[in-house]
């Protein structure tokens, strides 16, 4: 007989204690912070799922490579060793380290950029989205059909669409045609998997056309998990040489190291062409620091050298694709719609299909993120209108096209018992899923406005009728 359990693959040397709230505390939290879960406080959260970007636990190994981080300003041994093992994986000989991956979008994007320029992604993530904007830059999204169901089981649902991305290139032009960037696994897109004969066919087409292919390749090593497991052909290969392979593909990639370099802090950028790379290394060296540490200590690099070898270990990959799965699966057990199959990092629910009653204006996604907070001081990340909503010349919002929560799991911090009580609290939602109400934004920077966009509740006409039941129940 088989184990079903699936144990986490380490033990807990060190352990930080969740500080334990109640709902009338987290009511009065949550309206403290304008109903954004981004400006809550972390000791008011329980269980936070906001993002797996950062919030990884470092190994032992990770930590006593840390205290031996040399800080040398220039040709530190540990970025030697981080330099070595990003060129070890990517086979690109150009490398550039950054405090996170929107520094290596911003130094590229920049120079690559500008006003008149298109971009090609399966979908650009929102900071990538922020840079080629601000650049003047257009950024288009070109996700396969099947990414735009949520209950469609297919392997692949994080692949581009190659006969757009010909039908894109022709309509702008390829001179116009800054990059196409391929987002392994699909962030913004349910956190799906890219298939390597999707990564092979556009790469075929850049070269075609002779356009620059990127790419952001911050969790390429559960990506290649996928890979392993649903294409065929790679049964046999290891997870880094999957990921070698789709590396060997692109002219370069973006990695933020807050996510598969299992880090708390770091990214780079990485090259096969030196003019290229020329440019952008004389602006990190003006925006992040000098090109052997371009703003990061030499304790930073160790810990990503460490992690980039700890991520493409099997039992570590095995763990965390199938714990990410525990949690999607427990709750589309309880009804709950969620995108399927679930993706690497986290559960996507489908807050448009749980909360039908609230239109998209009212931003479903918003409605059940507060509501997680109330229930069980779970936090999570509204992928919907909030984030990616536009507003045509009428100021009326453009919805995104699915409303979303994201589940984002954290590298080895929660156990399986955190996930069970995150199911057990969606199960509690389920039952007083009418009541809910929407949100209205009352404030809203111009850029990214998910993080710092202010919100009040949206007493409706449904809401007060229900208010009206319920006081005639009483
Ligand atoms: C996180 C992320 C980025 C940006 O990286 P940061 O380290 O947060 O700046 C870019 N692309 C994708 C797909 C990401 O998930």
């Amino acid at each position: 007989m088989k184990h079903k359990t699936i144990i986490e693959p380490f033990r807990i040397k060190v352990v930080e204690p969740i500080n334990m709230t109640t709902e009338a505390q987290r009511r009065a939290f949550l309206k403290n912070a304008h109903y954004n879960p981004f400006l809550l406080h972390s000791s008011e959260v329980i269980v936070d799922l906001l993002t797996d970007s950062g919030t990884a636990a470092m190994s032992a190994a990770q930590w006593g490579g840390i205290m031996q981080g040399d800080e040398s300003y220039a040709g530190a041994s540990s970025w030697l060793k981080m330099e070595s093992a990003i060129k070890d994986l990517t086979g690109y000989p150009y490398i550039m380290p950054v405090h996170q991956g929107r520094a290596a979008e911003h130094l590229l994007y920049t120079r690559i950029g500008g006003k008149g320029k298109v971009f090609f992604s399966n979908t650009h993530f929102d900071t990538t989205r922020a840079n080629i904007e601000f650049s003047g830059a257009t950024a288009i999204d070109l996700p396969v059909e099947a990414s735009k169901h949520p209950d469609e089981i297919s392997p692949f649902k994080g692949n581009m669409d190659v006969d757009k991305l010909v039908e894109g290139i022709e309509k702008h032009g390829a001179e116009n045609t800054a990059a196409v960037i391929l987002t392994v696994t699909n962030n913004s897109s349910g956190g799906q998997p890219v298939s390597m004969g999707n990564a092979r066919e556009v790469a075929a087409v850049c070269k075609q056309y002779g356009i620059l292919f990127i790419l952001d390749a911050c969790r390429i090593a559960e990506n290649a998990w996928f890979i392993k497991h649903r294409e065929d052909g790679f049964e046999e290969k290891t997870y880094k040489q999957i990921a070698q392979e789709m590396f060997a593909l692109a002219d370069g990639c973006i990695m933020s190291a807050k996510k598969d370099a299992i880090v708390n802090m770091g990214g780079f950028l990485a090259l096969n062409d030196l003019d290229l790379a020329v440019k952008c290394r004389t602006v990190l060296i003006i925006t992040e620091g000098y090109s052997t540490y371009g703003g990061l200590s030499g304790r930073d690099m160790e810990a990503i050298a460490q992690g980039l070898k700890e991520v493409f270990e099997p039992d570590y990959l095995d763990y965390r694709i199938k714990s990410t799965a525990y949690l999607g699966e427990g709750l589309h057990r309880h009804g709950v719609p969620v995108i399927r199959p679930i993706g690497g990092h986290a559960v996507y629910v489908d807050a448009k299909a749980f909360y039908p009653h609230l239109p998209a204006h009212e931003f479903p996604g918003q409605a059940l993120s507060c509501e997680l907070y109330l229930k069980g001081g779970i936090r999570c990340c509204e992928i919907g209108s909030v984030m990616f909503g536009k507003y045509d010349a009428d100021g009326q919002l453009i919805p995104a096209e699915m409303e979303l929560v994201r589940l984002a799991i954290p590298r080895r911090v929660y156990t399986q018992s955190h996930l069970d009580y995150v199911i057990e609290t969606f199960e509690m939602l389920m039952g007083s899923r009418e009541r809910a109400h929407g949100f209205k934004i009352t404030y809203e920077p111009p850029f990214l406005r998910h993080f710092t966009a202010r919100f009040e509740p949206v007493v409706g006409e449904t809401a007060i009728n229900k208010l009206e039941e319920r006081v005639a129940a009483m």
